[in-house]
Formats: structure tokens, C-alpha cells, sequence
């Protein structure tokens, strides 16, 4: 991942802050709806906090329970991948997915890539991705 030095960097801005309403509801209404694996995971869902957000105007959030304070590295499982609109109107991806039993980070990413800034899509968008 080191040989495209002409790519801009995905950029992830540190940061320390509870969820806001949407950001949880959205998490909420993924580990209820995603997949058989999901539901464990709902506990872990009600005390993450935001450690890092993308700079690059999507609204991507790393995320991390406890005291942990940086995003776990590794293979992961996806376990909710979804499809939705943002109130701008713009179709995007959500992927939740864990890694070593943790909650990384929730993934919103335009389709096909469009230029940020959007925001979350909204709750009545959701639709299960055609792909998963
Ligand atoms: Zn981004």
C-alpha cells in the first residue's frame, strides 16, 4: 500500500468525542439490521467513542470502546454493509465491520465516488447492499 505515492492520503483527523445522536443511531439501527454476527456486538455499539474522523469530507468515523484510543489493525468481518441516500441526495455505501472483536470504525463512502462534503445517509434510505 506504499507503492502509489501519487494518491492523495486517506486522512483520518484524531479526535475524542461521544457519538452525536445521528452518528449513534445509525450504529444502532446497523448492529440491529446487519448480519447474525451484528447483535453481539450492540453492547460494544452503546459505548464507542469517536477517536478519529476522515478529513476528506465523507463522514467516516473511527471508533474505539474502553480506553482503547487508537483503531485495531488486522482482518476484519463485515457485519452490516448497506446501501442509502444523504440528505443532499447523494447515494452512499455504509460498511460496520469488527476486527478482533472490535468495532473499528463506521464507513460511509459515496457511489460511485463522489466529492465530499455529505453527511450520513438517513435512516429510512437503508436498504441491504446488492452485493452482500
Ligand atoms: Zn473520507
Amino acid at each position: 500500500m506504499t507503492d502509489n505515492k501519487s494518491e492523495p492520503l486517506f486522512g483520518a483527523r484524531p479526535e475524542d468525542r461521544p457519538l452525536t445522536d445521528a452518528e449513534r443511531t445509525l450504529l444502532e439501527w446497523l448492529i440491529a439490521h446487519g448480519s447474525r454476527e451484528a447483535q453481539q456486538y450492540a453492547p460494544q455499539a452503546s459505548q464507542v467513542r469517536v477517536v478519529a474522523t476522515c478529513t476528506c469530507g465523507c463522514p467516516t468515523i473511527d471508533v474505539a470502546a474502553g480506553d482503547r484510543d487508537h483503531r485495531t489493525v488486522g482482518g476484519s468481518l463485515v457485519i452490516a454493509d448497506f446501501e442509502g441516500v444523504t440528505p443532499e441526495g447523494i447515494e452512499v455505501g455504509v460498511i460496520l465491520h469488527v476486527r478482533q472483536d472490535q468495532l473499528p470504525e463506521l464507513e460511509v463512502y459515496a457511489m460511485p465516488d463522489g466529492d465530499g462534503p455529505f453527511g450520513l445517509p438517513t435512516i429510512e434510505s437503508l436498504r441491504q447492499s446488492p452485493l452482500s
